[in-house]
């Protein structure tokens, strides 16, 4: 029967052509996983380790899984050659199930880093960012100063920043000689409560000036959040005041009530999220008690 050796010559292309495939998809996976590795280690500070790591891990570990599931595929459908052979039927039985298990590893892959592996991710960050700097100079460790002491070292343009948009900076000190070291990290690391699932998996995406403040006006920014457990999309209008003095909480300089002139306001809801992904909510029945709050506000105040 010509119609079946046919069938056998194809076959045998197409074990090869698998196994191939496979060696390759996993070649692949391992050289992905390798060079990142290498470009880890040899990054000198653990603040460029941090940004790599911060930036890329999960997005290479998730895709060299993704060639795993690629290479399940192949593999799969090189074996079981003496079942195969009997008809094109189990052809197609093999290619279905050889489907399903790389869908399955590629969906549990997916959730791992998409829901586990950040958690774990996040403590290696926090070691990275909180390890004492060494002083490249002198080789003394270098102490951290907190929020309030590090202003004098930051320039305005740089506290700025830090009072507007989701930046922190962090200044480390040589406290024998004065050195110090000022690292930038991005503020939207930090997730939120989602408003819709109730997960802390909302996390900002998107920061833009929209409008510039003045001397006269306020300008506006837009923030744009978005939650990777139910894919809500949140877009938030922050005022920026045009007058920015200084003793007044970076809370109270970011939010302005667009309410102010409407006398049928019933309610003022402040909602104050922390770094830390805490979020408190206050309710006011007008303005005045509203901004009363926040010239006196003091987040350690409402810490329980
Ligand atoms: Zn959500």
């Amino acid at each position: 029967m010509e119609n079946q050796e046919s069938y056998f010559y194809f076959l045998d292309i197409w074990k090869n052509v698998m196994e191939i495939l496979f060696v390759l998809s996993i070649v692949a996976a391992s050289l992905l996983v390798f060079a990142y590795w290498i470009n880890y280690k040899s990054k000198k500070t653990l603040k460029q380790k941090f940004d790599l790591a911060s930036e890329y891990e999960i997005k290479i570990l998730r895709s060299s899984q993704f060639l795993i599931a690629f290479a399940i595929f192949f593999i799969i459908n090189s074996r079981l050659n003496d079942i195969v052979i009997i008809s094109i039927i189990w052809f197609t039985i093999r290619m279905f199930m050889a489907l399903c298990f790389a869908t399955l590893h590629g969906y549990v892959a997916h959730l791992i880093f998409t829901y586990y592996y950040p958690g774990k991710i996040r403590a290696r960050l926090a070691r990275l960012r909180h390890t004492p700097r060494i002083n490249p100079k002198t080789g003394n460790k270098m102490k951290l100063l907190s929020e309030a002491e590090e202003d004098a070292y930051l320039d305005e343009g740089m506290q700025a920043e830090e009072n507007v948009f989701s930046v922190d900076y962090d200044v480390w000190i040589d406290e024998a000689t004065g050195d110090t070291q000022i690292e930038k990290y991005k503020g939207h690391l930090n997730a939120h409560e989602c408003d819709n699932c109730g997960f802390q998996t909302l996390r900002l995406v998107k920061e833009e000036v929209a409008k510039e403040a003045t001397a006269f006006w306020d300008g506006t920014l837009n923030q744009e959040f978005n939650c990777s457990y139910c894919g809500r999309i949140k877009r938030k209008i922050v005022t920026l005041s045009y007058k920015v003095k200084d003793g007044v909480t970076s809370t109270s300089k970011l939010i302005a009530n667009p309410l102010a002139i409407n006398l049928e306001v019933d309610t003022i809801k402040v909602e104050i999220h922390s770094n830390k992904g805490d979020i408190n909510i206050f309710d006011f029945q007008n303005l005045d008690q509203a901004k009363k709050f926040l010239s006196e506000f003091d987040y350690e105040k409402i810490q329980p």
